[in-house]
């Protein structure tokens, strides 16, 4: 079995990145979300615990001074961050723990933690992104805005990626990661003696 690792996924607001996750995570079990804390107020169906660890400023910055989070950073007009005990229990276990972060929070991670794989989701047009924001009716008029102007900052970003999926087809994009996740998992990198393994005739691990 080879090591777990960090799988960060990042695109602008309305890239799907939640529809994709969802759709990746309920046919790879070994996928595990990181389930973040955010300032920003619950949207409808969104669960506590589930969606997000929903918190107040203070207690926010409480968890940024114990050092409990990996990365967070201000995104929109809130604070989002990723706590640190999930993801390394997870990964010493040799789970794929996946990271749904903006690009500020996935330069952090790329600065600290070699290993992880960097994937960029793009919406199919730049037409289609605010489409999608504007449908989803859950944000105001003014956050709108916000978002998709963002969304074109973000855009500079893509280079820093390992990888980009376009997500025109939800289906396609979640194979264009399964794809990417199986060519990481045979990264050399990952093991520790291949050599060895193969010549004990042990399992490659
Ligand atoms: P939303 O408010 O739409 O759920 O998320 C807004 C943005 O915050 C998205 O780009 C999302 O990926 C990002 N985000 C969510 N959780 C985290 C986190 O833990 N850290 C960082 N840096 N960004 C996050």
């Amino acid at each position: 079995m080879s090591k777990g690792f960090l799988l960060v996924l990042s695109g602008p607001s309305g890239s799907g990145k939640g529809t994709v996750s969802e759709a990746l995570m309920a046919k790879n079990h070994e996928v595990k979300f990181s389930t973040s804390v955010t300032t920003r107020k619950p949207r409808s169906m969104e669960v506590d615990g589930e969606n997000y660890f929903f918190k107040t400023e203070e207690e926010f910055k409480d968890m940024v001074k114990n050092d409990e989070l990996l990365e967070y950073a201000h995104v929109h007009t809130n604070y989002y961050g990723t706590p640190k005990e999930f993801v390394f229990q997870e990964i010493e276990k040799g789970e794929i723990v996946l990271l749904e972060i903006d690009v500020q929070g996935a330069l952090q991670i790329k600065d600290k933690y070699k290993e992880a794989v960097f994937i960029f989701l793009l919406p199919p047009t730049m037409e289609e992104l605010k489409h999608r924001i504007v449908s989803r009716g859950t944000e105001s008029e003014k956050d709108i805005e916000t978002r998709f102007a963002n969304a074109f900052k973000e855009l500079d970003f893509v280079g820093k990626y390992d990888y980009f999926v376009v997500n025109d087809k939800v289906d396609q994009a979640v194979k264009d990661i399964e794809n990417i996740i199986a060519a990481e998992k045979l990264r050399v990198k990952r093991y520790k003696n291949i050599k060895k393994d193969i010549v004990d005739r042990k399992a490659i691990r």
